[in-house]
Order: C-alpha cells, then structure tokens, then sequence
C-alpha cells in the first residue's frame, strides 16, 4: 500500500490559507469541490466513503455542524467499488451487534439516503464443498442463535431441489433468508449527497495532508491550503487511515487487500440468492437487470496507489465461476475491477475513541465487509461524538487492542479466521 504521505498528528501545520474563514457562511448543506476555504465545524471527518458519509448524515440529525473532507469523491474507493454484499450471516460474534443495527438501517434506506440503492433481502446462501464446511456452517448456526438471522441449514439433497442452477456436488449451505444485496455505486455517494442536503459541508477534491490538535481543537490542512478547525475529529480514511493512526502516536498494523471483481453480460434471471462459500474462493450475485456480479481472488496494487485486476487470476476466477454456476458456461464477461480496502490483521475494524487523543475517533480498516455495516458505524460514531458513549457494544474494536499486542500481549485465537470480501 502506498498511501499519501503527510504530516498528522504533533506535525505542524503548513500551506495555511489567508483567505477568510467561512463558518459565518449561511449554513445550507454544501456538496463542493477543490475549494482553498478555511472553515470551521463542531466535526472534521476525513474520508467521504460510506462510514464518513454516513456518521456526517447522522451528525447533522444531531445539529452538529460538520465538514467532510475527501481526496477524491465521495463513495469513489472501497465503498463505491465493491461487491455489494448486504449480509451479516458469517460475520464474527463481535460484529453482530453493529451487524444487526445496520440490517434496521439498511430497511430503512429510502429514508435514510433518498434511494432505494438497488437494495434487495434475497437471502444468503453460504454454500459448503464438504461435510466438514457443512457442520461448520451448523456450528455457526448454533453459535449465533439469538440474533435473529434465522439461519436455515440445507444438506446437499435439498440445495439441489431448490437451487437446480448450482454445482450438484456441493454438500449443503446455510440460508440467511433477510441477508441480501444492493448497489454500492447508488448506496454510497447517495450517503454524502444526504449529509449535504442535511447541512453537512461536504468537500470533495481535498487531500487532507496533516492534521493535528493545538491545544483548542483539531486543525486539518488540505493539499489545496484550506484550514479547516474543529472541537471534534474522525478518521475514516478507509485503507489510508492508518497513516492518520499513525500521526497521534497510534501506529497500527493496517494493510490494504484488493478483492477481483467481475461482472457478466445480462443474461436470463436465474440467481435468486447472494451466493458466499465457506472458506471463502467466490461470491456471486445477479441483478434484476439480469447481469452477475461475481468476486474471487485478489487484484493487485499498483504505484499510483490504485489498484488493478491482475491477470494471473482472471483464469481461475472464471473456471471458478463456470464450475460453481453452470448457467455462466459461455456467457461473455464485460468488465473486471478491484478496489483499495484497509485491512486489520484480525479482520476487525478499529472503531472508537483514540487513545491518545481526546476528540479524535477513528473508523477504518474494515478488512471487506464493511459496505453492511458501514450505516452504523456512522451511527455509532455519531454517538460517540454527541453522547460520549453508544449502546452498541464496540470494546472489541478498540484501537488499544494493537498497541497491547506490541507490548507483547499473546495474538488473538481468531486472527486464523476465514476472511471473504461480501
Ligand atoms: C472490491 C471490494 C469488494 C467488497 N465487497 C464487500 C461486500 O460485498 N460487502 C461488504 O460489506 N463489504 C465489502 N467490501 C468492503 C467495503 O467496501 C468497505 O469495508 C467499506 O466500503 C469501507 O468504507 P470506508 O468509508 O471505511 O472506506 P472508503 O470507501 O475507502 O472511504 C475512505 C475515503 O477516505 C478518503 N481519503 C483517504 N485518505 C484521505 C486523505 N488524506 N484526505 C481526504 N480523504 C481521504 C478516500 O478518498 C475515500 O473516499 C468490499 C471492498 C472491496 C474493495
């Protein structure tokens, strides 16, 4: 990963402008780019992808002024880019709560973002190969009873009556029937479109390149020179987070990782499910408008910082594809991509209050699933930003969690576990 480089936390503060602050502007939300303006706001947030958009959304819902600061457009990285998977079924028993919160959330997206973002409650089909994934899949079940996903466990007999468009040798799946599936491209700028009719600031084309706290609050300086000043900061800077972490003396071991994607002609309706394997490999899905998006294997990042599909992989994902869903045999592929996402090495986020700094919060490092519970970060981030303290339970998430382990505290049991990108 090759982030851009800057100076955050104790660095000082350069490229300031001496144009006039705008905080005595009239407030109405603004969506604007490339603008060289100092302001001043109760919140900074850097980052406008579905987490920052959305905590900015919910601040305004507060009456918090608040200024988002992205470097390029907002929903245009991770949270524009990716699968689309809307699931909390295979998700780790610390991510339920935050899991659960967003499945109300995303039932409510109209209201929420002004669209209904393609969103549809398919169901999740999580298939097994062999009866050791099965029973695996069975003990996840067991494990999570209680929070509402009403997991229904299918042996490969019953998975062939009703899905006779799978791979006949797959011994079994687990359906989450209320899991499903939307629209990144619509969902995610559709959050920072309704923070700034909210009345949020939203910046686009602003690269913050230091931010720091002076004793008063935070000062945030773009690449462009604009000074930007606030009692509160959030770093949701996806897969450049880190950096930012990094600048107020929370170094954390944040990598990025680059899901290959495809999509396919449209082609006759026939995949009624998101489709995800235990184990992880692939993950497929089709939209009303009859063309499947399917994801496997990793692209690799390039260094202008972006990332490309890496051809050594295209082959396998497609036999992948082709043995998985027969009905995909000779159907023409007409685009492949891949993103940028943060990644934690025990696939958590970080989400809550910096320990260094009081006022600062960070979000990142969903590690590819945070497209569903991206709305409640936001949320929860909201809270702690107005409240002190959220109901949703986040101490897993706490950034000290990395600073304990380089004090030489034993690695996480779960640091081993299965890692897909839906
Ligand atoms: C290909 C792919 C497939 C995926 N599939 C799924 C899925 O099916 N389901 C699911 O739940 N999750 C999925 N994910 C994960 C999900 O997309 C992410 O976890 C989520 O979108 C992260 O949101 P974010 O807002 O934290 O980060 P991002 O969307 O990456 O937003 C971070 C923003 O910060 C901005 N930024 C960074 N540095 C600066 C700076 N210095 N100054 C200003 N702005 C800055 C960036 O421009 C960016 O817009 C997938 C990810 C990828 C890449």
């Amino acid at each position: 990963m090759s982030p851009a480089s800057g100076d955050y936390g104790s660095a000082q503060p350069f490229g300031v402008s001496t144009e006039p602050s705008s905080r005595d502007e009239p407030g109405p939300g603004r969506r604007r780019q490339g603008l060289r303006v100092n302001a001043e706001a109760d919140v900074a947030i850097v980052g406008g992808g579905i987490v920052g958009a959305s905590a900015a959304l919910f601040l305004r819902r507060r009456g918090l002024s608040v200024i988002v600061l992205d470097k390029g457009a907002c929903g245009a990285c991770a949270s524009g880019v990716n699968y689309g998977g809307v699931r909390r079924q295979g998700r780790a028993p610390e991510q339920l709560p935050l899991s659960a919160r967003a499945h109300e959330l995303w039932a409510q997206l109209p209201d929420l973002i002004g669209i209904d973002g393609e969103y549809v409650r398919s169901g999740h089909l999580k298939l097994a190969r062999t009866p050791e994934d099965l029973q695996a899949l069975e003990d996840y079940r067991a494990r999570t009873e209680g929070w509402d996903m009403d997991l229904r466990i299918l042996d490969g007999a019953e998975l062939r009556r009703r899905y006779a468009w799978l791979d006949p040798q797959l011994a079994g799946g687990s359906l989450c029937p209320e899991d499903g599936h939307a629209n990144p491209r619509l969902v995610s700028p559709a959050f920072a479109r309704a923070a700034a009719d909210a009345g949020a600031d939203v910046r686009e084309q602003q690269r913050v390149v230091s931010a720091h706290h002076d004793g008063r609050g935070f000062v945030v300086c773009t690449q462009s020179g604009a000074e930007i000043r606030a009692h509160f900061l959030i770093n949701c800077a996806g897969a450049w987070a880190g950096e930012i972490a990094a600048g107020f003396d929370e170094p954390v071991p944040e990598t990025s990782i680059h899901p290959l994607m495809m999509v396919t002609e449209p082609l006759p309706p026939f995949m009624d499910v998101s489709l995800g394997m235990q184990g992880g490999g692939i993950y497929a899905r089709q939209v009303a408008r009859g063309n499947c998006v399917i994801g496997g294997g990793r692209g690799a990042l390039q260094s202008d910082g972006y990332a490309r599909p890496s051809r050594q992989e295209l082959p396998t994902l497609l036999a992948k594809a082709a043995a998985l869903l027969p009905p995909l045999r000779g159907a023409q592929v007409i685009r492949f991509w891949t993103g940028v996402e943060g990644s934690m090495p025990d696939h958590n986020p970080v989400l809550g209050a910096s320990s260094t700094t009081p006022g600062l919060f960070h979000a990142f490092g969903l590690s590819g699933a945070g497209f569903q519970i991206g709305p409640a970060i936001g949320e929860v981030l909201s809270q702690l930003v107005a409240d002190g303290k959220t109901s949703v339970p986040i101490d897993a998430f706490r950034i000290e969690r990395y600073a304990a382990s380089a004090h030489g505290a034993a690695p996480r049991a779960w640091s081993s576990r299965e890692h897909t990108s839906e």
